[in-house]
């Protein structure tokens, strides 16, 4: 059980297997050597420079079948990210991470606690859309372990030119691959982990899942807790509701970085 902070400031948990990005740990129990982006970001990298850089990128096959690379995007000194599994239909067309019916729902649950997402920084673990065709659509499809540890490289310099506090994993993939491969997000969402990327990591579920969510009650109920979950990651870096400006009044938690 998590220790109680204060309501402002949470205490941060220390993550059961955090992922140390230098020494990368393949999440899913893979352990097929990836081919990997390194070649490709840019010394000293800026998200001006990486942007551009990733647009080429074809690390793994994943290229191959989508329109093209979706960077993240956002407030570039950003205090949180959010960090989902992979593009979908709309993101892939447009080229924008977050914009289609899961990203309207982020956005909704972001407003309901006071922060507009573009003072977020908001990207996937995987840059290119993975899918199967049924029918005339084009149906997601989960990244394996190799595609995931192929795109880190992206992520790890995102991270890098960002540095924000805290980070949200939207999700079971997102989790896996930046707190640890034994992560669930059934019992260990909500929590702020300490990390090794960020003061905090804290995972909820991807705002999908509420989407598939037949039965209206649960929807409602798996909304309000997504909604807390993410109320608490922006306290813990003094944003939110009747916090101010995001990121203004964030503070130390005591013996983090
Ligand atoms: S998914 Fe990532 S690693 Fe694979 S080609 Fe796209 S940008 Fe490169």
């Amino acid at each position: 059980m998590p220790t109680q902070g204060s309501a402002r400031h949470p205490t941060v948990q220390r993550a059961r297997r955090p992922t140390e990005s230098a020494n990368l740990e393949l999440p899913f129990g893979d352990t097929t050597p990836p081919a990997t982006a390194p070649p490709l970001v840019p010394p000293r990298p800026t998200l001006t420079l990486l942007r551009p850089a990733a647009a080429h990128c074809h690390a793994c096959p994943l290229w191959e079948h989508a329109t093209q690379t979706v960077f993240g995007e956002g407030d570039p000194v950003a205090k949180l990210m959010l960090v989902g599994e992979q593009p979908g239909d709309t993101e892939d067309r447009t080229g924008r991470p977050f914009v289609g019916p899961a990203g309207r729902l982020l956005d909704e649950a972001l407003a309901e606690i006071g922060i507009d997402r573009r003072e977020t920084y908001v990207t996937n673990v995987v840059k290119h859309f993975k899918w199967t065709p049924r029918g005339p659509r084009r149906i997601h499809s989960t990244p394996t372990a190799p595609e995931i540890a192929a795109c880190r490289p992206w992520l790890d310099a995102e991270i890098a030119a960002v540095h924000p506090e805290g980070i949200v994993c939207l999700g079971a993939t997102a989790a896996r691959a930046l707190i640890g491969r034994d992560f669930r997000v059934t019992t260990g969402r909500g929590e702020l982990l300490a990390s090794p990327l960020a003061r905090f990591v804290l995972a909820t579920v991807h705002p999908s899942s509420l989407l598939r969510t037949p039965d209206e009650e649960q929807r409602r109920e798996g909304m309000r807790r997504f909604v807390a979950d993410l109320a608490k990651a922006a306290a813990a870096i003094g944003g939110g509701e009747g916090e101010g400006e995001m990121g203004a009044g964030g503070s130390k938690v005591a013996g983090e970085r």
